[in-house]
């Protein structure tokens, strides 16, 4: 016999959370089911932990700075890996214990530990229990992808989740992979003090994003003595003494790259293959993600999938959306879309690079008339003033409507700036409302009206 739920909630991600709070408020005997970590990627092996080593990194490359601005440091700078482990720790335990004591102090919801599988459409099995209802939301994530590549098996290596219970300096940590990821890693632990190679089989980093925004993070991250390995494919891992070898397929550079540890960052896969969607007939695509239309429901009526599953976001804010999406369906009477939402997201070196919306290169692929502006961070006076002047920020501009097409902020503070530009995109509103508003002097962000001012032809 199986147990009768209004609604189950399959894992704690960033939408599962709030989707069964607000499920349980609205009068629905609601069951959450979560396997492992309370509060899924983000707070225990994603976004929380990573800026928590981001800081410390940060931290330690201010210190060896110091001279820069005046300061004299007596002595050494040291770290204390085990310390840096343990400030991460204690803020990921912060998030994580709160989503977990919120769950279970939640009226009409019911915390169940275990991994979910469906039985059928709308039966779903969690240790010895099975349990039904008429809607059952999968927010269940995803992992680190590990290709299928002679000698990973059997050689160590590490992943995001991996990495987090790392309280020691590697010696030489190579990364295999040259996009987000990847690339925080590599800056926060050639920071730390350890040789860094990254290893990238496109010819650039980051390559969803424009050139110029590439070769710019790769001088940021080349300058601070980090190894950039592009058009490098790595094919086989070996073991090697104390260490680990992995061969690449390149044009130029050494074939064989010797560190002491290996960090793999070559993607995310959907946590879809073990929960019995077969069973459920869901429909998921070549790669594992569930199927969804523009409101997250599944081709199965009553199913629905949000966040990372569902491929159509691989953020914390996209998942979070994907839970107002669902309610506001559900509830509100309010018809809120997917298509709704504006690309966003930050890239956590440092300096930060703040996206949203269209690239350059895209811009230019639609046949847009559109207008450029561009300007570089050494012109921002609140940069010079800070002595942190790499980069750049640019905006494009629809040259028939004047809306904004996208924004790319790579500089200090691109992440926080972005906003600026990312609300009037969402208000549907001009460039010239930007241009034309009066910003604090001296930020970053007062530069944004300048620039806009000195548009020109995308040619
Ligand atoms: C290193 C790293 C850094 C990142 N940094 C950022 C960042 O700075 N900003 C940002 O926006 N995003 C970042 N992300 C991405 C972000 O973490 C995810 O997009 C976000 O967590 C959304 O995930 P989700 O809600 O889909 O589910 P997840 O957070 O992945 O949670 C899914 C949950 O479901 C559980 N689960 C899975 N299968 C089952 C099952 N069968 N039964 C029961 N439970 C199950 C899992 O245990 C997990 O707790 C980062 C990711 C990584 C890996």
């Amino acid at each position: 016999m199986a147990e009768r739920y209004d609604a189950i909630v399959i894992g704690t991600g960033q939408s599962g959370p709030s989707l069964a709070a607000r499920l349980s408020e609205e009068g629905l005997k609601t069951a959450v089911i979560e396997r492992k970590l309370f509060g899924g990627t983000c707070v225990n092996v994603g976004c929380t932990p990573t800026k928590a080593l981001v800081a410390s990194a940060r931290a330690t490359y201010m210190a060896r700075r110091g001279s820069d601005f005046g300061v004299v440091i007596d002595g050494s700078i040291n770290i204390d890996m085990k310390q840096v482990k343990a400030r991460k720790d204690a803020v990921v335990r912060l998030s994580t214990e709160g989503v977990e004591t919120w769950l279970k102090h939640t009226p009409n919801l019911t915390v169940f530990e275990g991994h979910a599988r469906f039985e059928s459409t709308r039966r779903v099995r969690v240790n010895d229990e099975s349990l039904e209802a008429d809607k059952i939301f999968i927010n269940t994530g995803a992992r680190a992808r590990i290709p299928d590549m002679p000698g990973l098996k059997e050689a160590s290596y590490l992943t995001n989740s991996s990495m987090m219970e790392v309280d020691f300096l590697p010696e030489h940590l190579i990364i295999v992979g040259g996009s987000y990821i990847g690339l925080e890693f590599a800056q926060m632990y050639r920071r730390f003090g350890s040789r860094v190679t990254v290893v990238e089989m496109k010819d650039r980093l980051i390559a969803r994003d424009d050139e110029d925004v590439s070769a710019t993070v790769k001088q940021i991250l080349e300058n601070e003595g980090i190894e950039i390995r592009l058009k490098a494919e790595c094919v086989t891992v070996e073991q090697s003494g104390n260490g680990v070898a992995i061969n690449v397929e390149c044009e130029s550079g050494a074939p064989r790259i010797e560190g002491s540890h290996l960090l793999m960052a070559v993607g995310r896969t959907p946590n879809t293959h073990d929960l019995g969607l077969d069973r459920a007939g869901v429909e998921t695509d070549p790669r594992g993600y569930i199927v969804v239309d523009d409101q997250l429901r599944s081709n199965i009526p009553g199913i629905w999938a949000v966040g990372d599953a569902n491929g159509r976001g691989a953020f914390t804010h996209t998942s979070y959306n994907d839970f107002e999406i669902v309610v506001a369906n559900l509830f509100d009477n309010d018809p809120r879309r997917v298509t709704d939402r504006i690309l966003t997201y930050a890239l956590y070196i440092d300096p930060p690079l703040g996206r949203a919306g269209m690239t350059e290169r895209e811009v230019r692929d639609c046949g847009r008339k559109a207008l450029i502006g561009k300007r570089m961070m050494n012109h921002v006076s609140r940069a010079r003033e800070r002595g942190e002047t790499q980069g750049f920020m640019k905006i494009l501009i629809d040259a028939q409507t004047s809306k904004i097409l996208g924004a790319a902020i790579l500089g200090i503070g691109g992440d926080e700036v972005i906003h600026s530009v990312l609300d009037v995109m969402y208000a549907d509103a001009p460039y010239t409302i930007i241009q034309r508003a009066v910003h604090i002097h001296p930020t970053v962000t007062e530069l944004i009206p300048t620039m806009l001012g000195d548009l020109r032809p995308l040619e």
